[in-house]
């Protein structure tokens, strides 16, 4: 190997390490290790057809070439998408900053404190801006989140709506076109039937349980929907606005004119377009509804010395809980682009938001002028940011080929044309875009007529104040908010640490030269709906990582639109629907989920209209392939799909794999892969070859897109030929199967910004490197249980006793032996340096640990001291020579404030308490909170910024 290849610097470990390691398990070599652990009768025969490794410098070029062939454009396209400025310190400090982008979804709050008060930040915003009750830490994009709200309150309509079979939601044609899409995808399965038409004209009567409209509307008009909403009440009919972020500093809120649910894209807050995505939706509703509430909410609680503490909130309404009965799939949200947008606010605050708006309004105003004054009628007589005006089919060409050339793009709709003006458009730029449209529609010239510091109407004017507390006016200098950005990084456990052994969502390398193309303009400055003849870098690139995952997951093609893996887990199921309904199999809607499952499996097929079927697992962890039967057999003609993890999440290659494939095949159902677990498979063994119809691939997990802190992800689906024609479309570009669903997503790619990340993965590994990856995963692994097995009991291996790629280790026991239950130890490992690896999932009372092929054997090596010192720990309680209840575990994690005050009143040593390990000498993190009261926060629910001197005096 080079020593420039970039599989070296993935890859963690040494050869020399490798062999040690080896002889550690007991085998003689990687390959025979690998032999004993993937069944040989699925394995790939030939190695993967992948181009060659790119070096990092080569992929750089390589990419930075891609990024020259997308056309570099003056974007007025607007209906969702808009041109936003990062600000740089923002760019710098977080969405460039491994310290915020590597972090894990907040369940362990107690070094998760930075970017939950983050995200709180971010819910406070959106509640002032909205001036609505509660609001959720962000959700996939705007058109998923109108659909979770029409869901909502679709699920919580009156008992006597229920009995009388309230089921219209009424959309008004001044939507979106890809919000309504997706509605479409998302009502249709569950029996909700959508009404398109003027919220102006429609009556609503009591068959309707809800209704959806945008503000301002798609083609630019402000309109006061009081009366609208005060009709719908009466009738129970509840309400939900689809708000533009921006706008709403200027205009009257949502929760102004009694809103039910206010929905929207905060992209504009700072978030570049990227193609697409991954930007944060946001939702806001009231607190009546906030059991309901989609995604996760983070809230305010105290920890164990009574300090105020942040934590994820009301987590029972979670798929991970509640399963089949979740409020929704949602688990990997957009939280990284939520603690943007959030700062976003807190940096410039109401003063420079309002400022924002108002020029994006004067320039708009401005634009009308001047077109109204060449005699050009404006479509919408009122205006945020948003302009429209009729067009024949052959003006608009003409228009369309002038703006082109001047290097604009407008939105070209049905009979009109629509711009949208924004943050990063100059006043040369509104200038020289109307003197294009006044010649070619009124060929006529016209002086640019300039406004400023335009009033809106009264009676669209807000006229209450937003961003009022301390967090968004005391960081509005660059020192100010850098330091604010730091001091939160610094409270939390991230990659840039140490290991996060997460099982099942591993956490390896997020690496630099994978990151580096996403701040390239000629990436991120790329609207969605821009005409393809401009995107053909993407085009290359989404077409070239098609063709790899396809070959990596054994499939025929692959959509993109999936934003996270549960939403491909719902793009997959609805994909198997729409093939059982084009061979009239229309009763087909059972789907068999074996109980071990993840929480999206049984939540995603209930959103696809499907009835789950609990399958058993038997004692080995292993599905009980009688029960399967029996029930395939019970369900035969009503089955649907078997959604299946492989490795399962026991974390073993499951031998009766294809039997149990054959099963669901001969009573003609499909069989969904859950790829979560790719990371042991990819060139090894893959689900086409396997037989399954259907996987989702988690590029946030196996293809090393970050975590973010919750999100971005991304969850494409990879398909067998017989599905291909039911892929995903869009209305407003070509993708998708020729027979396809409607959209699953706002965007026809996703969140095509960060399939950069997973393209220079699979570039840079090349065939060889992708291979040894999972060979290696799964050696660190079993390293890991080799030097833990004497200490702890591992719950499931496979027939030639090795683990694939991760582990489950029983700590059931130490409840009766010691009073110690997964969560002290979880929360001790943070004293050791760790954040605690998978907690409870599979197994309650277990852990799941998952090394990947990134660490080292010397960390490796860490975090099994802590680990076995842990269990030293538990001994000594149980031996008695600990107190059951005052005992390093109990109070773990233990904070340097704790252990610096002048009373220690425990009856351990604070050198035990804070470095009972030696490497702890060279680098210590802190958890800044002591073990947080979450029944507490669940009680008294906060879900704001708390009053400053509560941060700050305790
Ligand atoms: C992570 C995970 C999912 C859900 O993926 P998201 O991207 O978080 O929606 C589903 N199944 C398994 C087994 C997982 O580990």
């Amino acid at each position: 190997m080079k020593w420039s290849s970039f599989e070296r610097r993935h890859i963690g470990s040494s050869e020399q390490d490798v062999k040690e390691m080896i002889e550690a398990i007991g085998c003689n070599s990687l390959d025979e290790l690998v032999d004993r652990t993937v069944p040989e009768q699925i394995r790939m025969q030939k190695p993967l057809d992948i181009s060659k490794a790119m070096t990092e410098f080569e992929f750089t070029n390589h990419i930075n070439e891609l990024g020259q062939k997308n056309r570099q454009m003056k974007n007025f396209i607007g209906q969702g998408y808009y041109g936003t400025i990062t600000p740089a310190v923002i760019q710098r400090n977080i969405l460039e900053n491994p310290g915020w982008y590597t972090a894990y979804t907040p369940y362990q709050a107690e070094i998760a404190q930075g970017r939950l008060e983050a995200l709180l930040n971010f819910q406070t915003m959106v509640m002032d801006m909205t001036n609505m009750e509660i609001a959720n830490a962000s959700l996939l994009d705007e058109a998923t989140a109108a659909a979770e709200a029409m869901i909502m309150f679709y699920n919580t309509r009156s008992r006597q709506a229920q009995k009388a079979g309230v089921k219209k939601f009424f959309i008004d044609k001044d939507v979106f076109e890809q919000t309504k899409e997706v509605l479409k995808t998302r009502a249709t399965p569950l029996g909700i039937e959508l009404e398109t038409g003027s919220f102006e004209d429609v009556v609503l009567d009591n068959t309707y349980f809800g209704a959806l409209l945008q503000y301002p509307t798609a083609t630019g008009r402000v309109v006061d929907y009081s009366n609208f909403i005060e009709k719908a009440h009466t009738n129970d009919i509840k309400v939900c606005m689809a708000a533009d972020i921006m706008s709403l500093a200027l205009l009257k809120s949502p929760g102004s004119m009694n809103a039910d649910c206010a929905v929207g894209s905060t992209q504009r807050f700072g978030i570049p377009m990227g193609y697409g995505g991954p930007h944060a939706a946001y939702f806001a509703t009231h607190e009546k509804y906030k059991r309901h509430i989609p995604g996760r909410i983070i809230g305010v609680s105290k920890d164990k010395d009574g300090h105020p503490a942040f934590r994820m909130a009301l987590q029972t309404r979670e798929q991970h809980i509640r399963r089949d009965k979740a409020t929704s799939n949602i688990c990997t949200a957009q939280a990284l682009l939520a603690v943007m947008a959030g700062f976003y606010a807190v940096y410039h605050g109401s003063e420079g938001i309002i400022d924002i708006a108002q020029t994006i309004h004067d320039k708009t105003q401005s634009v009308r002028n001047t077109l109204e004054k060449a005699g050009i009628e404006i479509v919408n007589n009122t205006h945020f940011d948003t302009l429209t005006v009729r067009a024949d089919q052959s003006q608009m060409a003409k228009v369309k080929a002038e703006m082109e050339k001047a290097g604009f793009n407008l939105y070209y709709g049905q009979n009109t044309i629509s711009i949208s003006l924004d943050e990063t458009k100059t006043w040369e730029n509104a200038e020289r875009m109307s003197e294009v449209l006044v010649s070619t529609l009124a060929g006529s010239d016209q002086q640019f007529d300039r406004a400023d510091q335009v009033k809106v109407p009264n009676e669209f004017k807000r006229t209450t104040s937003f961003l009022n507390h301390d967090i968004f006016n005391m960081y509005h200098s660059e020192t100010q908010i850098m330091r604010y950005m730091k001091k939160l990084e610094n409270r939390d456990i991230s990659l840039t640490h140490s290991m996060i052994s997460l099982g099942s969502c591993t956490m390896k390398l997020n690496a630099a030269s994978e990151l580096f193309p996403i701040s390239n303009q000629n990436f991120a400055n790329v609207h969605p709906f821009a005409p393809v003849d401009q995107t053909q870098g993407y085009k290359e690139i989404i077409d070239e990582l098609g063709k790899d995952l396809s070959e990596i997951t054994g499939f025929d093609s692959v959509s993109f639109q999936p934003n996270s893996g549960a939403q491909g887990e719902y793009a997959g199921l609805m994909v198997i629907k729409a093939y059982h309904e084009s061979n009239n199999d229309h009763q087909r809607h059972v789907c068999l989920i074996p109980s071990s499952a993840h929480g999206t499996n049984p939540a995603s097929a209930v959103m696809a209209g499907m009835k789950v079927v609990v399958v058993k697992c038997d004692d080995n962890g292993n599905i009980d392939v009688d029960d399967l039967k029996e029930k395939a057999e019970k369900y035969s003609d009503e089955l649907s799909a078997l959604m299946v993890t492989y490795p399962s999440t026991h974390g073993v290659f499951e031998e009766k794999i294809k039997e149990i494939i054959d099963i669901i095949h001969a009573h003609g159902g499909q069989v969904y892969m859950d790829g979560a677990n790719m990371n042991a498979q990819v060139g090894l063994t893959s689900p086409g070859l396997i037989g399954a119809d259907v996987c989702h691939l988690n590029l946030h997990k196996t293809f090393a897109i970050p975590h973010g802190g919750g999100g971005p992800g991304m969850g494409p689906i990879g398909v067998a030929k017989h599905l291909t024609p039911f892929l995903p479309t869009h209305p407003l570009h070509k993708t998708g199967g020729e027979n396809g669903i409607s959209s699953i997503s706002a965007a026809p790619y996703g969140s095509a910004l960060i399939l950069l990340i997973s393209y220079g993965y699979i570039k840079m590994l090349g065939q060889k490197g992708l291979t040894k990856s999972s060979k290696m995963a799964i050696l660190n692994a079993n390293y890991i249980r080799a030097q833990l097995k004497d200490h702890y009991d591992v719950l499931y291996v496979g027939s030639n006793n090795t683990v694939a790629h991760e582990m489950i280790i029983d700590c059931r026991n130490y409840k009766r032996t010691a009073n110690i239950e997964v969560e002290d130890m979880a929360k001790r490992l943070i004293d050791y340096g760790f954040h605690s690896p998978t907690v409870s999932f599979p197994v309650a009372g277990t852990m799941m640990i998952e090394p990947t092929e990134s660490e080292d054997k010397d960390e490796l090596d860490r975090f099994i001291t802590a680990m076995r010192q842990i269990r030293e720990e538990i001994r000594l309680i149980e031996e008695g020579e600990a107190d059951k209840k005052e005992n390093v575990l109990k109070n773990a994690p233990h904070t340097a404030r704790m252990i610096a005050t002048s009373e220690w009143d425990k009856p351990y040593s604070r050198e035990k308490a804070a470095y009972p390990v030696p490497y702890l000498l060279d680098a210590k993190v802190w958890s800044y909170s002591r073990r947080i009261d979450n029944a507490y926060g669940d009680r008294n629910l906060v879900c704001s910024c708390l009053p400053i001197e509560e941060y700050q005096a305790v």
